[in-house]
């Protein structure tokens, strides 16, 4: 090993013993760390799927009018335009790019012209600061803890995207998907059999499933998306807790669909997406799988 890599191991080693003696500092700056990535977040949710849709028109003008030369358009991605007010365009100041209290400090309204904040964007920081929070208490500081912090930030993209656009990109679930199977190649959170079983039998059980409803009711119940977003499930936790996480997902979903259906928020033929309890049920079972196993054994045996 060559020295300056030594020296820089050995004292990022010692950082991290010296923070694991003081528990409250490491919590803090672990915090924080979940603020910093759920202001991304927030921005990830609302410009990925703008990306996308233009990629698909791009993709459709090329096909259908070869001919033409294609409009260039104004560059959008992750990083251009810098952070504006969705309503009148102002660009945000550095007090309002802080998250969590930039929300707080502008009263969730625009500085200009007093629009509204999306509750959302504040909502996506709080959930991230607290999935950072639980991946340290749960995992500690491991390799496992950040691992399982960047599950968890997949995991809250996917279900604001879902819920906002009926869509869960390929952009997030296929690297979730990659990343548990190597995860797991150290036999972090399952074996690496049981990773990729459950990758291959995660995404073949859903997709069966979407076969049977639709020959069985001429309608389409699930995306794609599910399939895949399952498929990462079960690289992550192993083929043995994907029917609990089933269980689990469709059991919330469903009482939430009948709950909505009874004040008449949804009619019965609106589609709701399946994506958040897919992946409320994935964390909960990466998080707290053998506990959520025990229980539902005992409850199946009725003891
Ligand atoms: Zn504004």
């Amino acid at each position: 090993m060559p020295g300056w890599l030594h020296v820089g191991l050995a004292s990022l080693y010692n950082v991290r013993m010296r923070l694991l003696a003081h528990p409250f500092i490491l919590y803090l700056l672990v915090l924080a760390f979940g603020a910093i990535i759920g202001s991304f977040l927030s921005m990830l949710v609302y410009r990925l799927p703008i990306m996308l849709k233009r990629r698909w028109e791009e993709d459709c003008e090329a096909l259908t009018a070869r001919h033409k030369t294609p409009g260039r358009r104004e560059t959008f991605n992750l990083a251009l335009p810098a952070s504006h007010c969705p309503h009148c365009e102002a660009p945000l100041g550095w007090m309002e790019n802080i998250p969590l209290i930039g929300f707080i400090a502008l009263g969730g309204r625009c500085r200009h012209c007093h629009t509204r904040i999306p509750l959302r964007y504040f909502l996506i920081e709080l959930i991230t600061t607290v999935a950072a929070g639980f991946s340290l208490a749960r995992f500690g500081a491991t390799p496992m803890g950040i691992l399982a912090f960047i599950a968890s930030a997949c995991l809250i993209a996917l279900t604001f995207i879902d819920l906002e656009e009926q869509l869960l990109p390929d952009a997030i679930t296929l690297p979730l998907l990659w990343l548990g199977l190597l995860a797991n190649v150290g036999g972090l959170f399952t074996s690496l059999e049981a990773a990729v079983i459950g990758a291959a039998s995660g995404y073949l059980f859903l997709w069966l499933i979407y076969h049977a409803f639709r020959l069985l009711t001429g309608k389409e119940g699930m995306g794609f998306g599910d399939f895949k977003l399952f498929a990462a499930a079960g690289a992550w936790i192993g083929w043995e807790l994907l029917p609990v996480l089933l269980l689990l997902a469709s059991l919330v979903g469903a009482i939430t669909g009948l709950a909505l259906i009874a004040l008449k928020r949804h009619g019965r033929g609106t589609p709701i997406p399946f994506g958040p309890y897919l992946a409320g049920a994935f964390w909960l079972a990466l998080f707290y799988g053998h506990p959520l196993l025990f229980t539902y054994l005992r409850l199946a045996h009725g003891h």
